[in-house]
């Protein structure tokens, strides 16, 4: 592995240095293990359902009983091919399955199939924002292998129960350069590895249950410094634990160095209760996992038209997604990455828009009145009790000036609190999400109408008004003919209460400053 070590150390020379803490700058690279969301293992056909009774998914194969032989799950190869075409990686059109060897009790074979020398997906790249500033991290690898099974330490009878159901479970590991300079870009990093993943549909992402765990290898070094020693950081499953993890390493080994100790290369745990980190094991290398090719399994070969077949099939992703979103839309950058977040999101704003053809008003209703709602009630935008063509109708209705915008403001609530009190949680299926329904429309005008919403368009009716105002308020008619602008607000103001709200704010302005010349 010292010869790997050598290429990370000149490939970070040329990266520009990243904050200091402490004098020290901090290097990060990740190990990401996301399960793959095939119906059953990598090499049996047992079920990876997540939460039945222990032992109950694990077959002939994963208990590794004498004469089983492994036999590769197409659907997990094609998963690793999404994934590398989703970040711009070589596939490979030849690559082979190790052994890894260990021992340990929840892994029955004595040795882990993976991938060693020549991985599946090879290359690619992760780019996100952190803050404002553009980010890309390199990847060096994904490679396919199977997952262990669970080992159950049952304190209260003081004996460790082994289950089995993981036991082959498969995985994509995915491994960085060691490109990130800070906890919040390492968190920003996996954020955005997630979000890949779980939109490509290839993992849950569900992180309590371990679908995505994150280790992190964590470094500090004097800028300019060849590489320091690392200690990894395993089995991070929450974003914020991630964060505090690298942030209590990071200052744990700037204070050893500065101690006059050296970093001793390990594999650390993170204790959510005490914020703390600590060493499990010191690191094995390579060579002492014994690895060699299996000779059960044949190399895996990918051909040229599988791989178009299997791009043919994806959707468009969100990178792409959101570059499309400025290009025709006309939305700023920011508001395409906000609404590329999720695809629930994307379809939300994509449907809305299409009812009413005003993508800037949608994305800001989307990021204004309805994401404060959704938070407030702690909903997903998939349990938005108003389906967006609703929300386009709305929309339409503000900019063919038939509402005012305060008026749209009591139609949303309405909107909102009728569905609330129909159903407890909706929730809105992709497929729910047509464009362009009568009954969105008939709905939202209807409500419209029963609130009395509806704006005077009728200018005989609103000039009366105006001549009745104005002579009632000589005084402020006075104020603003000598020059007080705000006296001709006061003057608007009487006017909007006299209409209850229906008058158009800017046909009053502008008819008041006609008639007083
Ligand atoms: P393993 O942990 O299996 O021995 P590698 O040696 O390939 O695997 O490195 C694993 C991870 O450690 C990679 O994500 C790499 O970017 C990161 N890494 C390597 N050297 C350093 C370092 N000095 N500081 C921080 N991260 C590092
Ligand atoms: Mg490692």
């Amino acid at each position: 592995m010292s010869e790997t070590m050598n290429t990370f150390e000149a490939q970070q020379q040329g990266r520009p240095t990243g904050p200091l803490v402490h004098g020290y700058e901090v290097i990060i690279g990740f190990e990401t293990h996301a399960q793959l969301s095939t119906a059953s293992k990598i090499f049996s056909r047992a079920s990876t359902a997540f939460g039945a009774e222990p032992n109950t998914q694990a077959c002939a194969v994963d208990l590794a009983l004498p004469g089983t032989l492994p036999v590769m799950n197409k659907g997990a190869v094609e998963r690793a091919i999404e994934f590398g075409l989703a970040v711009n990686s070589h596939i490979a059109e030849r690559s082979i399955f190790a052994r890894k060897n260990y021992f340990y009790p929840d892994l029955p074979k004595g040795y882990q199939i993976s991938q060693f020398e020549i991985p599946v997906v090879q290359g690619g790249v992760v780019e996100f924002f952190l803050g404002e500033e553009k980010k890309s991290v390199r990847l060096v690898r994904a490679h396919l292998e199977e997952d262990a099974g669970k080992s159950l330490h049952e304190d209260f009878i003081g004996q460790t129960g082994i289950d089995l159901n993981r036991a082959g479970t498969p995985l994509l590991e995915i491994v960085t350069e060691p490109d990130m300079r800070s906890s919040a870009e390492a968190v920003a990093y996996a954020k955005e590895l997630h979000k890949i993943v779980t939109w490509i549909g290839i993992c849950d992402g569900n992180m309590q249950e371990g679908s995505f765990r994150c280790d992190a290898n964590v470094s500090v070094r004097k800028p300019g410094q060849p590489l320091g020693t690392r200690r990894e950081i395993k089995n991070l499953n929450s974003f914020k634990f991630m964060q505090q993890a690298i942030d209590y390493e990071v200052r744990w080994q700037i204070e050893r160095i500065e101690d006059g100790h050296a970093i001793e290369q390990a594999t650390v745990l993170f204790n959510p209760d005490t914020g703390e980190t600590r060493a499990m094991r010191t690191k094995e290398d390579a060579a002492d996992y014994r690895y060699f090719p299996d000779p059960d399994l044949p190399p895996l070969c990918i051909s040229e038209q599988w791989i178009q077949q299997v791009r043919g099939l994806m959707a468009e992703l969100p990178r792409v997604m959101a570059e499309r979103f400025v290009r025709d839309y006309g939305l700023p950058e920011y508001d395409a990455t906000q609404l590329t977040q999720s695809k629930v999101i994307a379809t939300y704003f994509e449907t809305a828009t299409k009812a009413c053809g005003q993508p800037k008003l949608v994305s800001n209703w989307i990021m204004g009145e309805l994401s404060r709602r959704l938070n407030e009630e702690n909903l997903d935008i998939a349990q938005c009790p108003i389906s967006p063509d609703k929300l386009g109708w709305l929309i339409k209705l503000i900019e063919d000036k038939v509402i005012s915008n305060s008026a749209a403001k009591t139609v949303f609530n309405t909107l909102w609190s009728k569905a609330n009190s129909a159903v407890v949680s909706v929730t809105l299926p992709m497929v729910t999400f047509t464009a362009g329904g009568q009954s969105g429309k008939d709905e939202v005008e209807s409500l419209v109408d029963q609130l009395g919403l509806r704006q005077m368009n009728d200018t005989g009716a609103l000039e009366k008004l105006v001549d009745e105002v104005i002579a009632a308020n000589a005084k402020n008619v006075t104020e603003f003919k000598a020059g007080n602008e705000k006296a001709l607000n006061a003057l608007v103001g009487q006017i909007m209460k006299a209409s209850k709200g229906k008058a158009n704010p800017q046909q009053v302005n502008e008819l008041l400053r006609r008639k007083l010349g």
